[in-house]
């Protein structure tokens, strides 16, 4: 029998494997209930789901035995149209994530750095880690603003390529400010901004306009959670045309597939309908926000996203998070360093919302109870 172990790369082999969110029909099954039954609040989803005219773009397909568009010509130019910048300065990937692996692939050889932010989004440093780079930790303040003062001096260092910022950050929902991105872009590095939720905030341009001065800036973006069509792998990055170029040469030719590409022009095509859903959600974000912080034993961080970071401080996240499950609620939980004790409560409909603060008002009851007896 021929021995495999040896052939798989070092690195890969050293990875811990990432843990994705469970699929609501297996969290259905685990809890013996039916998964219509299931509140998603774990993975900021849209809880409107697409644009109607989604459905009926998909079903009007036509060419399904035919490769999509190479070029993304069509979705380009809606973008274009939709982000202000010209076509030649975007490129689809098959979600967000995609964009990620292939900048890092980009520029990243054996035994290079990024500079990382966390806690932040976990797919900056496990990409790096698939091309056998090291990521240099720059842990953001308990409030979680940058110390951009240390990132400076990092990139400095030869080996350092890339550096990532989520914006507003995943899991807390902070903004980084322009000032802040501005002099991260003066780093000799490919500087990646993260604007996977830019539509829930109060510019949905971001800092596009920055790429008018920065060659090195990329900016991510993704339909995933403002367009509901997180399903469908759709993401797209804003970046100078001369690293354009180079992207275009190691992008699989045929990554967005008719689907995905039919679905993001309907939804560009309404975006009446997609806005008034995000402005929904950012007025339950608040209403969310404020009823979670009248608990005593949760401390709330401010967000521009469409989720909310709570830290328990009585009692454990996970049993919290248990604790919800337990009621069909299903959030994120953290137990890594700066997140110790934190949970992640996406905004759902305002029933769903309900259903939150009402769960949470009930576990502190029964935690009352117990303490009594
Ligand atoms: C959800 C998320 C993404 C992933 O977007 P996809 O387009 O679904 O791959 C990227 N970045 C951040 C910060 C996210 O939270």
């Amino acid at each position: 029998m021929p021995d495999i172990c040896h052939l798989i790369r070092h690195e890969i082999a050293q990875i811990e494997p990432y843990t994705p969110v469970v699929p609501p029909h297996v969290l259905a099954q685990r809890l013996g209930t039916d998964v219509q039954r299931i509140i998603k609040l774990d993975a900021n989803e849209n809880p409107y789901g697409p644009a109607p005219a989604v459905a009926n773009a998909l079903a009007d397909i036509a060419p399904y035995a035919q490769y999509p568009d190479p070029d993304q010509t069509r979705l380009r130019a809606a973008l274009s149209n939709y982000t202000g910048q010209p076509a030649g300065r975007i490129i689809c990937g098959a979600g967000a994530d995609e964009l990620i692996d292939l900048l890092l692939r980009l520029v990243l050889r054996p035994g290079d750095q990024i500079i990382d932010f966390p806690p932040t989004f976990g797919m900056y440093a496990f990409d790096a880690a698939v091309c056998d780079g090291h990521v240099i930790t720059i842990p953001r303040r308990d409030d979680f603003s940058l110390d951009t003062d240390t990132a400076g001096w990092a990139s400095m260092s030869s080996r350092v390529r890339a550096l990532f910022v989520a914006s507003p950050n995943n899991p807390d929902g902070s903004i980084a400010p322009l000032k802040q991105i501005d002099s991260l872009c003066r780093c000799p590095l490919i500087v990646a901004v993260d604007e996977a939720y830019i539509e829930f905030t109060a510019n949905r341009h971001g800092v596009s306009h920055l790429l008018e001065h920065y060659p090195n800036l990329v900016i991510l973006r993704t339909f995933s959670k403002w367009a509901g069509l997180a399903g469908l792998r759709l993401g797209y990055a804003l970046l100078s045309e001369e690293l354009a170029e180079h992207l275009w040469k190691i992008k699989q030719p045929y990554n967005i597939n008719v689907a995905a590409e039919a679905a993001a022009l309907a939804s560009l095509n309404a975006l009446d309908y997609l806005h008034a859903n995000i402005a929904r959600i950012v007025s339950e974000r608040e209403r969310l926000s404020t009823a979670l912080r009248a608990i005593e034993w949760l401390h709330v961080y401010p967000s521009e996203a469409n989720f909310v970071l709570c830290r328990v401080l009585r009692g454990s996240a996970r049993t919290l998070r248990n604790a919800l499950l337990r009621d069909g609620i299903a959030v994120r939980h953290y137990e890594q360093a700066g997140l110790r004790d934190c949970v992640r409560i996406s905004v759902g409909l305002p029933e769903h919302n309900d259903m939150v603060i009402q769960a949470l008002h009930r576990i502190e009851l029964e935690e009352e109870q117990t303490a009594d007896l």
